[in-house]
């Protein structure tokens, strides 16, 4: 576990950037919500105020035009009026006429003074000014007084207002917001940490599978089923692996066959020499007998080496063809030429057939191999007397060559694995006959090569029939 949450990588594991993501996605609507909702709380309580205090000061007016306080500022409702309000709202009240001259001031500070602030010119000219003013907490009203009959502006009413329980409430709400942005901060840490945790934990575990595989491998399984990706790798793993298991099973046992087919020959040899050596005064024809039986092994176990080289290169170079336009019947002529003495030697008659010359695009070496191999097996799994027939047939796309003897068979069982390496249908005879069971698995490499198929019909004997159908023209993909 330390591996994966060490300094240097924490910043570049998937579970920190989980744990972001969770944190800003759960921490910053909060924010957003509190800041927001405090600053429309002072919005709405400072106009519910300001609408407030200038309808009590429209009252005012009212009195005072009724009172006609600007002609003779001495009534006593109105000062009253005035003193009622201002302990009201916690306030200054001052009313000031048309020369801009104080006539009445809650406070009795500024009686009989001017005032010429903006606000109390504006409000002269006929319309309600009012400030909000946040930091030293107050609001300022200013309403025109006017004549009810003309409309003309005797004066104006100025109120400074404490809006301190505003900001008190501001305050207070700040504070359980504080405790509340501090309640979510430690819940969606906590839900940022072991969320991450819980959603990397898959991950983690596949990779702790994975390294217990490296010490064995032959339970070596992946199941993490929890999401839909860990189980998409989970899969594609295990077919890795079974795929892995597979290629080094048939290497090793390829490794056996070699090892094994290689050893008969020597076997023979040894067995052979010690039985001369273990005898005194062997007489001459006997040393040649056997030292020609040791020369036939010898020309086995190269044999054997000979195809083996082949059968490797063509695995390693796989895909590397040689390809040229080649006649084929000319290459089947060559081919039946060389093995024809071969079966002479049993009165074994070979026939080609065909109705047409073929041209094709074929690796010339490989595709000779190909054809010897099959002409040869039919002549060695053959009968004395016996016959061979090759045909070459084309369409537009592919030509055929088939492979047809009266030999021996094969039987039932043996059928699908002849193409298999070092597999023998008749073990005894092959060996007998110099086989060494890796033709046919070059003549299947080298067709597919050519993204050909090879394919084989027999009766055990009645004789064998191979089918080749390969391209005419080669194409790379
Ligand atoms: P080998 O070197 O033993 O001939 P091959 O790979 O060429 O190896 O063939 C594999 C086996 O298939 C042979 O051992 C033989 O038993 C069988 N076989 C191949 N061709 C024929 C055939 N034409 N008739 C009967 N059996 C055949």
């Amino acid at each position: 576990m330390s591996r994966f949450f060490s300094k240097s990588r924490i910043f570049n594991s998937i579970r920190f950037y989980i744990f972001l993501l969770v944190f800003v996605a759960g921490l910053l609507p909060s924010l957003i919500f509190a800041s927001s909702l405090s600053n429309s709380y002072e919005q709405k309580s400072v106009s519910t105020e300001t609408i407030e205090i200038i309808s009590q000061i429209r009252t005012l007016s009212n009195r005072i035009l009724s009172e006609n306080y600007f002609e003779d500022p001495t009534s006593q409702q109105v000062e009253a009026y005035v003193d009622l309000l201002s302990a009201i709202y916690d306030g200054r009240i001052m009313i000031i006429n048309k020369d801009y001259a104080v006539i009445s001031d809650s406070y009795h500070l500024a009686e009989n003074k001017t005032v010429l602030s903006s606000e109390v010119i504006a409000a002269m000219q006929g319309v309600d000014v009012s400030n909000y003013d946040g930091e030293n907490a107050f609001i300022e009203v200013v309403v025109p007084v006017e004549a009810s009959e003309t409309g003309e502006v005797l004066g104006v009413i100025l109120a400074s207002v404490s809006s301190t329980d505003i900001t008190m409430n501001i305050e207070y709400m700040s504070e359980n917001a504080m405790v509340l942005g501090f309640a979510v901060l430690i819940l969606v840490t906590i839900v940022a940490v072991f969320g991450s945790a819980r959603i990397v934990r898959p991950f983690i575990r596949m990779s702790e599978n994975i390294e217990k595989m490296q010490t064995s491998m032959e339970e070596a399984e992946l199941s993490i089923l929890d999401y839909e990706e860990t189980r998409k790798v989970s899969y594609a793993f295990n077919d890795l692996i079974a795929r892995m298991k597979q290629t080094e099973e048939s290497r090793q046992e390829f490794v056996s066959n070699v090892s094994h087919e290689l050893k008969t020959p020597l076997t023979s040899m040894k067995v052979l020499a010690d039985s001369l050596n273990s005898q005194e005064d062997v007489p001459a024809e006997l040393y040649r007998e056997f030292m020609e039986d040791i020369a036939a092994e010898i020309d086995r176990e190269n044999n054997i080496i000979n195809d083996l080289l082949t059968l490797v290169k063509l695995d390693r170079t796989n895909g590397e063809i040689n390809i040229n336009s080649v006649n084929i019947n000319e290459l089947i002529e060559l081919v039946l030429k060389r093995l024809r003495p071969i079966a002479a030697r049993h009165n074994i008659e070979v026939v080609f057939e065909t109705q047409r010359n073929v041209i094709a695009e074929v690796d010339e070496v490989k595709m000779t191999q190909v054809i010897t191999n099959l002409v040869e097996n039919a002549i060695k799994y053959n009968t004395d007397d016996g016959w061979v027939h090759v045909t070459l047939n084309a369409d537009a796309a592919f030509f055929y060559i088939t492979v047809e003897d009266g030999g021996m068979g094969i039987d039932e069982e043996s059928l699908p694995h002849i193409f298999e390496r070092f597999y023998r249908a008749d073990k005894s005879h092959s060996r007998e006959i110099g086989g060494t069971g890796l033709g046919l698995a070059i003549t299947r490499s080298a067709v597919l090569l050519h993204r050909g198929t090879i394919k084989v019909d027999s009766q055990l004997g009645n004789g064998t029939t191979f089918s080749l159908r390969i391209p005419l023209n080669y194409r790379t993909k």
